[in-house]
């Protein structure tokens, strides 16, 4: 049987038109874009290019794209460097509830390492950051607030412009993980007052090991190296640079300006198609998350008395997710779902679905199908 995709929340495939143009600068492009020969002029340029597209994705200009690996180190970048360049004598990190671990983490290492004092938002039952809550725990000594646009495990869109207004009238910087969500909803930095955005190119149909961390020039200024090494990316993330990737980047990005409008409507279709097919089917099923803020292509699904990792296992060839893939393999139940106030058991019992770009009706319909009958097959097991 054909393999069902349904994980794009855990990565996307790359858009063939992407990979026509990592694939011609694997074949011609032989300068490093550093170097001051005219190929690596050429190289060079082919950035400029990439970040350019980048930077008119996300309202904003080509100098406030710094390239990375990922959105992982984007979000460290910014934790560990605010940590180290803001010297107060007490900061501290105001974080959601529902960042990815790429922003926990980091964040908790620091507070043991005593550089900073991590701070929890909450959020509301439908996974939305508490803004009465942010507004209540900011004071002059937060350095930073981060909150995700768009959670990876149920899709929910936060308030991001109007926790960034918050932030800024204690003086915080603020900084948004909008990985899941820069290729799905028009994002736009600018017009939205973030001060530090991270970004990744596996999540919108462009190459993997290839993120960005576009600022402010202000709060980027703020941030200091992770590495040291030669002196791309203005100093901030040294190495040489990808250029195949991040010309691949650049060309994705390119297309979800073009295509994101008519991509979100025909995924939200599928997936109510989806959803449709499974309550016809199936009992006892409901979708987590707050439903009016969600992203067009993700569904956070509740189906009662089954376990998520066993019905992942059992659907094969329909590939969808228990968790986050980085929680794969491990055993606690999503924090996220937790953080929403779902018991363990029914944060266990919940997989995500998440469509794309090359999602089609067919394999929706047979989706449901295997979906419903591996459940019920579960579920008999059970009782
Ligand atoms: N943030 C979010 C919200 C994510 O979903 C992911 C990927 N699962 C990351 C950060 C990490 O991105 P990358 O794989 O580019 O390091």
């Amino acid at each position: 049987m054909t393999d069902i995709y349904l994980d794009y929340n855990g990565s996307t495939p790359i858009d063939p038109r992407v990979g026509e143009v990592v694939q011609e600068v694997y074949q011609t492009a032989i300068g490093n874009a550093s170097a001051g020969h005219h190929l690596g002029s050429r190289a060079a340029e082919m950035v400029e290019t990439a970040r350019l597209q980048v930077s008119e994705l996300i309202g904003n200009t080509p100098s406030c794209v710094r390239f990375t690996s990922g959105a992982t180190e984007a979000n460290n970048l910014v934790l560990q460097g605010i940590a180290e360049g803001e010297r107060k004598e007490r900061s501290r990190f105001l974080i959601s509830a529902v960042e990815h671990p790429s922003v926990w983490l980091p964040a908790q290492k620091l507070t043991e390492a005593g550089k900073v004092q991590l701070e929890q938002i909450p959020v509301n039952q439908g996974g939305r950051v508490e803004l009465s809550r942010l507004e209540e725990m900011m004071s002059e000594e937060v350095t930073l607030v981060s909150v995700v646009a768009a959670n990876s495990e149920t899709g929910v869109i936060n308030p991001v412009q109007e926790a960034a207004k918050i932030a800024h009238r204690f003086g915080a910087v603020f900084h948004c993980d909008a990985t899941q969500a820069w290729g799905r909803i028009a994002f736009d930095m600018t017009a939205l007052g973030l001060d530090l955005v991270s970004l990744s190119g596996h999540k919108m149909n462009g190459p993997g090991g290839v993120g960005v961390l576009a600022g402010t020039k202000a709060s980027l200024r703020k941030l200091r190296p992770a590495l040291w090494g030669g002196g791309q990316e203005k100093g901030l993330r040294p190495g040489s640079l990808n250029v195949a990737g991040i010309v691949g980047l650049g060309r994705a990005a390119e297309l979800v300006q073009v295509e994101r409008a008519a991509e979100a409507s025909r995924t939200a279709h599928l997936r109510t198609r989806f959803i449709r097919n499974l309550q016809a089917g199936l009992s006892d099923i409901s979708e987590n998350g707050d439903l009016r803020y969600r992203l067009p292509n993700t569904s956070n699904l509740l189906i009662k008395n089954v376990d998520a990792q066993a019905l992942v296992a059992a659907v094969y060839p329909v590939a969808i997710s228990a968790g986050t893939a980085c929680h794969a393999g491990t055993p606690e139940p999503s924090p996220t779902l937790l953080a929403m106030g779902l018991s363990p058991l029914e944060a266990d019992q919940s997989v995500r679905v998440s469509l794309g770009r090359f999602t089609t009706t067919e394999e929706i319909d047979q989706a449901s199908d295997i979906l419903i009958e591996e459940a019920e097959r579960l579920r008999r097991i059970d009782s």
